[in-house]
């Protein structure tokens, strides 16, 4: 019998006040997979991250965790059974140095990286550790936000577009080192619009339209799909 996936999501509905955002979301992120939520702007994608997370409070459906469901569960508990959350905005503290920065977040469970290993698996961040976080590119910023996140120990990963606004080849850099955490046997649920940089790294594709999954692709079916894959991007 296969194995029961990390995450499994159900019949997920969300809502901001009175307006809702999602509608019956239908997913499950295997073990050690990497899966992608792409889909246009507006669709839905950050607010199941933030949905997960609980920071989206106002959820309806299921969402269970290694079995045990998250829905109803405060943001910190659910940090706490091993998910770290990167959001699109990054939340570098522009005050404080790279390595300030990395040493923020508490360490919740074993096998959480340490400083030293943080600065050995993003070189770059080496060279930056006493920069103000102001002094950063965008691409570092991206790089600390992540390498941040892996100091909690958590082994399941929700990354909210970490291309957005960055160059093609600093994109490609950012790319590998995900490829890079997947490789370390790191679960991870990616949000991305970006179709070139969800190609080069997901192992199965979520589209999501006006809250709902509308397809499910694995890797190697992207291409052979990819016209009406654009037609949900709105590309
Ligand atoms: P984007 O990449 O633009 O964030 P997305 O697919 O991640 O796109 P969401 O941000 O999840 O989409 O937005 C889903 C819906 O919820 C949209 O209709 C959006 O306007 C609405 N929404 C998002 N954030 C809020 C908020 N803080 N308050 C009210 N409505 C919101």
């Amino acid at each position: 019998t296969a194995k029961a996936p990390l995450l499994q999501v159900e019949n997920l509905n969300a809502w901001y006040a009175e307006s809702q955002a999602l509608h019956g979301m239908n997913f499950e992120v295997p073990e050690g997979e990497l899966v992608t939520l792409i889909g246009r702007n507006g669709a839905g994608k950050s607010t199941t991250l933030r949905s997960i997370m609980g920071i989206v409070r106002k959820r309806k459906g299921s969402i269970r965790f290694r079995g045990a469901e998250l829905i109803g569960r405060q943001t910190y508990e659910i940090a706490r059974q091993g998910i770290a959350y990167c959001p699109e905005e990054r939340a570098i503290f522009a005050s404080l140095s790279v390595r300030e920065n990395l040493g923020l977040p508490p360490v919740l469970s074993a096998g959480g990286s340490s400083d030293e290993e943080l600065l050995e698996q993003f070189p770059n961040l080496r060279a930056r550790q006493n920069s103000m976080g102001t002094m950063l590119s965008g691409g570092e910023q991206q790089m600390l936000a992540i390498a941040r996140i892996l100091r909690t120990g958590s082994r399941f990963l929700l990354l909210d577009e970490p291309s957005e606004g960055l160059a093609p080849v600093v994109v490609k850099e950012i790319g590998q080192q995900i490829l890079r955490l997947k490789q370390r046997g790191y679960t991870i649920l990616l949000v991305e619009q970006n179709l070139k940089f969800a190609q080069m790294v997901a192992d199965r594709h979520v589209v999501v339209e006006h809250g709902q999954v509308v397809d499910v692709l694995a890797a190697d079916q992207l291409q052979a799909n990819m016209a009406r894959v654009k037609t949900y991007l709105g590309v």
